[in-house]
């Protein structure tokens, strides 16, 4: 008998996806986590029932993530990751040479644990002698934190649950306590299709925040409406305008300088989420 996954990603649309092999599935006090064999997409990690990633399109996020803003700043040394318990963005953050320390900041120890067994080729970096690894709440870690990194990347899933206050003004203020004085920021920002309220208040509030706010955009195929925004909070430097040359061309999937560039040029619809003309 053939098995299907659907995830209901509104309340009016899906995504249906065959499934060879159920490969895990538990309940931690946190979340529901579950790692399927897909046909069309390969290994998927499902929390809650939201697809996390694919094997397939997981470069496209990951790159687009953690690249642009560390290709923004100029010396990206100390790097915070909040979420991303899979290391999809730590594998990313940890291509550039002068990156020096990347703590991760994970709520859910599973998480970990299932993508290393499961999920190998994206839990690459948890043994690198340059990351540390702390499992609590994102929002309670950064409290206190002052100047202390000069790229914040925050890989959350949806903004429900233990993941919502990761959408709040209170954490972007944090946030922008814990950086550096020319240090930045970035966060997966849902679809500009279906989460345009949403799109609003964070733009208007990371922007109450931070000096440079900038909204940019990459395919997830496995995301809803396959359309994924970010947006970046920066404090000195803009990223339309400042770029260094990485030294990855030929190692990346995703990301170039051509990509980076192009991402920030938004269509009309999306320009009206942010109240821009
Ligand atoms: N790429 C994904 C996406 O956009 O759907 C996000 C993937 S990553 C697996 C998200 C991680 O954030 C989860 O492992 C979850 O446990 C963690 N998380 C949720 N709320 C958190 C919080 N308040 N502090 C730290 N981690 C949190």
């Amino acid at each position: 008998m053939e098995l299907w996954f659907t995830e209901k990603q509104t309340p009016g649309l899906g995504i249906t996806c065959k499934v060879l092999q159920t490969l895990h599935r538990e309940v931690t006090p946190y979340q529901e986590i579950a790692v399927l064999d897909t046909e069309q997409f390969g290994r998927m990690l499902v929390l809650d029932g939201m697809v996390q990633l694919t094997i397939s399109d997981e470069f496209v996020y990951h790159e687009m993530l953690a690249h642009v803003p560390l290709h923004t700043h100029p010396n990206p040394r100390h790097v915070l990751i909040i979420g991303g318990g899979d290391g999809g963005t730590a594998r990313e953050v940890l291509r550039h040479p002068q990156v020096e320390r990347v703590s991760l900041v994970e709520i859910d120890r599973r998480v970990m644990d299932v993508s290393r067994h499961f999920l190998p080729e994206v839990a690459v970096s948890f043994d690198d002698p340059r990351m540390d690894v702390h499992f609590e709440d994102g929002v309670a870690y950064i409290v206190n934190k002052c100047g202390e990194y000069d790229v914040i990347l925050i890989d959350s899933p949806e903004p429900i649950g233990q993941a919502e206050r990761l959408f709040s003004m209170e954490f972007y203020e944090g946030i922008s306590s814990a950086l550096r004085e020319d240090g930045i920021f970035a966060a997966q920002t849902e679809s500009p299709f279906v989460n345009q309220e949403l799109i609003t208040r964070v733009n208007s509030d990371i922007s109450s925040t931070f000096p440079i706010t900038r909204l940019y955009l990459a395919p997830v195929p496995t995301y809803p409406s396959g359309s994924w925004s970010f947006t970046l909070g920066s404090k000195c430097y803009d990223p339309m305008l400042s770029l260094r040359d990485g030294g990855l061309a030929g190692v990346l999937r995703y990301y170039n300088t051509d990509v980076h560039r192009a991402a920030f040029q938004l269509p009309n619809f999306v320009r009206e989420l942010l109240c821009e003309e």
